[in-house]
């Protein structure tokens, strides 16, 4: 069994299961996500018997870092290699209040949006909780070693967390454990492309973790055109599930809109999106395109700022986000997808 695979709770089953009493499970998580432990011989307040039954039981493993890039403005980008030699990418931003870590839910991705790297490819498998859990752990080693820590995560990499949601769910609960990476709930922001049901699930969770819709788009005909998501789930019923996940949690949400050059980007597609936000407890994060392909183009100056202005004019919270890692394969799957070409090539 792999240790970073069990929330403390499912441990404490488990340690039961093989006759260790419960309160190891706290023992074991504070060796292993604060002392960074690596075997059980390690952590000492653990009885020689113990030990060795856990070390009988139990693995440690590792992601492979295959290649790291770092940009100019401090952001790096990791891409891991796992145990089957699928690749997945992590990413780490540096902000004046901490560190974030963007991870991947996924290999490849079943969604299909037009203008993201990774939809181009069809999922390969879920990430398990371990493989998700370690992305976190791993950059949080590297970051120790630099006297700091991962302070934020973000699971907005590859893939739709709600297509892979109880390991999602897992996986948060453990870099959320006080016991366990202590990464604060109101410090991690999920975000869907909108799975209606899984956020009707979701809104019930007893956890304070923020929500972030890629919407992208502010009418039905747009968004369905370009997220196929939007043909299942429209507008109308994304909104529905959205009013009943804030009745419920009263938490703020943030809406990801990618500006297009063209398509999203005008003055009507501005008035439409005001329309559909009013009178919502949210935020707009206006993203600049990372251009990955021939089809979409990055936004003007010209066009971001007037899309900015009028959103801030009508009373909409907006933030334009800074533009991270822009001199290295920034887009989301960029990287994983050009080392498996480039992989593919080498081996013909
Ligand atoms: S934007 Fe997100 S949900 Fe859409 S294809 Fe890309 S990874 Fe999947």
């Amino acid at each position: 069994m792999n240790i970073y695979q069990f929330t403390r709770e499912k441990l404490q089953l488990k340690l039961q299961e093989l006759g260790e009493k419960p309160y190891r499970a706290t023992q074991i998580f504070e060796w292993v996500y604060k002392k960074s432990a690596r075997n059980f011989f390690e952590m000492t307040n653990i009885s020689k018997s113990s030990q060795e039954l856990l070390n009988e039981h139990f693995v440690f493993p590792k992601l492979h870092l295959e290649k790291e890039q770092i940009s100019k403005d401090g952001t790096r980008k990791y891409l891991f290699r796992l145990h089957d030699g699928n690749l997945i990418e992590t990413v780490l931003m540096r902000f004046h209040y901490g560190n974030s870590v963007c991870i991947s839910t996924q290999v490849g991705c079943n969604m299909g949006c037009a203008f993201c790297a990774s939809g181009q490819h069809k999922r390969i498998r879920n990430l398990d909780v371990y493989e998700m859990v370690l992305q976190v752990y791993t950059i949080n080693e590297i970051l120790k070693k630099e006297d700091s820590r991962v302070s934020h995560v973000v699971i907005m990499g590859i893939g739709e967390p709600f297509d892979n949601y109880n390991n999602t769910i897992d996986f948060i609960k453990i870099i959320n454990d006080d016991k366990g990476l202590g990464i604060g709930a109101r410090h991690i922001t999920l975000s869907t492309s909108g799975i209606v049901p899984k956020i009707i699930e979701f809104s019930h969770l007893p956890l304070q973790i923020n929500l972030a819709i890629s919407l992208h788009f502010p009418n039905d005909k747009l968004r369905s055109k370009y997220m196929p998501v939007n043909r299942k789930y429209n507008l109308e019923k994304l909104f529905d599930a959205l009013k009943y996940y804030y009745e419920m949690t009263n938490r703020r949400i943030t809406f990801e809109y990618i500006l297009i050059d063209g398509i999203n980007d005008t003055k009507e597609c501005c008035i439409e999106l005001i329309n559909l936000l009013r009178g919502m407890n949210c935020y707009v994060n206006l993203i600049p395109m990372n251009e990955t392909n021939t089809m979409f183009r990055r936004s003007s100056e010209k066009a971001t700022d007037e899309f900015y202005d009028l959103l801030m004019q009508k009373g909409i919270n907006v933030t334009l986000r800074r533009d991270q890692g822009h001199d290295i394969d920034a887009a989301c799957g960029q990287l994983r997808i050009k080392t498996e070409m480039a992989n593919a090539r080498k081996n013909c």
